[in-house]
């Protein structure tokens, strides 16, 4: 396994083309417009070394019977599922933010099971071919970003029907050696401080879109792909260190869109190429491992934002009214609700063909849903509780200044034994965590609320719910006659 530092010694080895506000990136480690997110994806390398969490951080390879990097790991039991998510909820708790390394590690369990699967009905050799790209991958300790959301141009045509052809990622060339790829994927989280990309197709397609049902795996230094870095809420604030709120760990993942321009992949990092029937299945898959995730990092991140309100509250000398505990108890209760859906998706997951585990689709679905909505309510009530002038605080180098800092110290002190200094850090934190980007995230990360709704309905039985109403009422169904 790597440690933290040999995690970011080996990213200052690569040499991928990434850009960022128009001029192209050197050194993405030492900028501090990447650093944070660096570190929070550090911190999945950091925990599986900490001997505190070796039980939650570390697993033993299925196909090497090696200690691995959980992140690397293929869930052989439901408890398997459990400690991911208590994994990232200790993460979350450390970092306050999201460290992107699950993303790929789904991806990794998704297409492991549905390689499996297309060979047993195709008879295809992605399996075997998949296995040795995992054993690279967890032998290597390597970040791999899942690829899946494509730029998908308009949403009421296939990939085939699109006046670009390029705006999801197909296959342009076959060749006797592997094949040549075009096209992007959008909101890459982590994609800039990963190894590797694992590109899954995005959508179910029909037999016309062959060249769309794609999966492969790709180095992110290979010739021909190029990331562009996106912009998140109060970026600027990173060339201060008080006024980020998160100093170490930022804003959520940091996401690129990831172009592919005429990429060679050989054959052995090939996975699906053509096979439509299983390009749903492999979106489901991923979908589901992903949702299920959000009741473990959120949780560790809103941990963070209750812990943030309940200083403020002593701060601001209101820690004992009873509405103000009464806010901290509804945070709390949304926060466990989300984790309890978290916990029941994996206790009640089950196995898949290819023998990894997988967890309940509804209860991640509700889970990821409720995110949706808990996450902007826990938002809501961190605004109500810290106050109006987290929207307003002047900055760390007016505190700094010899003329206005005393005044900003002494205006913005609240209670006497508290520094003014650790009353507007622990603001910028809530601000931090309640802004734009970390709550689109919550939003669309995972597939948006719509995506999880389809999957509700699919399977929500419900000519056996309105059996059950007809019997109740005493409507007597003809088969009952
Ligand atoms: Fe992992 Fe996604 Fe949560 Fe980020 S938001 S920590 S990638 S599950
Ligand atoms: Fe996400």
């Amino acid at each position: 396994m790597k440690t933290a530092q040999e995690y970011m010694d080996s990213l200052r080895q690569m040499s991928g083309e990434i850009y960022f506000m128009g001029e192209k990136v050197e050194n993405l480690v030492d900028n501090p417009h990447f650093r944070p997110h660096v570190n929070s994806a550090a911190m999945t390398y950091e925990v599986a070394c900490d001997p505190e969490f070796e039980d939650l951080a570390t697993a033993t390879s299925h196909l090497t019977g090696k200690t691995i990097n959980r992140f690397t790991h293929i869930h052989q039991s439901n408890l398997d599922l459990v400690k991911k998510v208590k994994l990232l909820r200790a993460i979350g708790q450390r970092t306050g933010t999201c460290f992107q390394r699950c993303v790929g590690w789904d991806a990794l369990n998704a297409t492991y099971s549905v390689t499996y699967e297309m060979d047993e009905k195709l008879g295809t050799k992605y399996h075997e071919r998949f296995c040795e790209y995992l054993k690279h991958i967890q032998e290597n300790d390597l970040m791999v970003v899942g690829g899946m959301t494509d730029p998908k141009g308009d949403r009421m045509l296939s990939p085939h029907q699109q006046a670009d052809p390029d705006l999801f990622v197909h296959v342009v060339e076959r060749r006797e050696d592997g094949i040549v790829v075009r096209g992007a994927k959008a909101h890459q989280t982590g994609a800039a401080n990963s190894h590797e990309i694992l590109i899954m197709p995005t959508v179910n397609m029909r037999p016309e879109d062959a060249d769309y049902a794609v999966c492969f795996a790709v180095n992110l230094e290979t010739p021909g792909i190029m990331q562009i870095f996106g912009r998140q809420t109060n970026d600027e604030r990173k060339m201060c260190e008080m006024d980020q709120g998160n100093r170490v760990f930022g804003i959520v993942g940091g996401e690129t869109l990831v172009v592919f321009n005429d990429v060679f992949i050989p054959w052995y990092r090939v996975f699906m190429c053509g096979e439509t029937q299983f390009s749903g299945m492999l979106v489901e898959r991923f979908a589901t491992y992903h949702r299920q995730n959000y009741g473990g990092c959120k949780c560790g991140v809103t941990d963070v934002l209750i812990g943030a309100c309940a200083s403020m509250a002593e701060y601001n000398g209101a820690a004992r009214a009873s509405h103000i505990k009464d806010k901290l108890v509804e945070m709390i209760h949304l926060a466990e609700t989300l984790h309890t859906g978290s916990l029941a998706c994996s206790y009640e997951g089950s196995q898949l063909p290819a023998g990894n585990y997988y967890p309940h689709t509804t209860y991640a679905n509700v889970t990821k849903q409720n995110i949706t909505r808990f996450i902007y309510e826990i938002g809501r009530l961190a605004h109500d509780l810290a106050g109006g002038f987290i929207g307003t605080l002047p900055s760390e180098k007016d505190l700094a200044h010899p003329v206005i800092g005393p005044v900003v110290d002494k205006y913005f002190k609240g209670v006497a034994t508290f520094p003014t200094e650790h009353r507007i850090r622990m603001a910028r934190l809530i601000e931090n965590m309640t802004g734009g980007t970390a709550m689109v995230e919550s939003m669309h990360g995972a597939g948006s609320p719509q995506a999880q709704r389809v999957m509700l309905l699919r399977d929500a039985k419900l000519e056996q719910r309105k059996g059950f109403a007809r019997k109740i009422c005493g409507i007597i169904d003809d088969e009952d006659q």
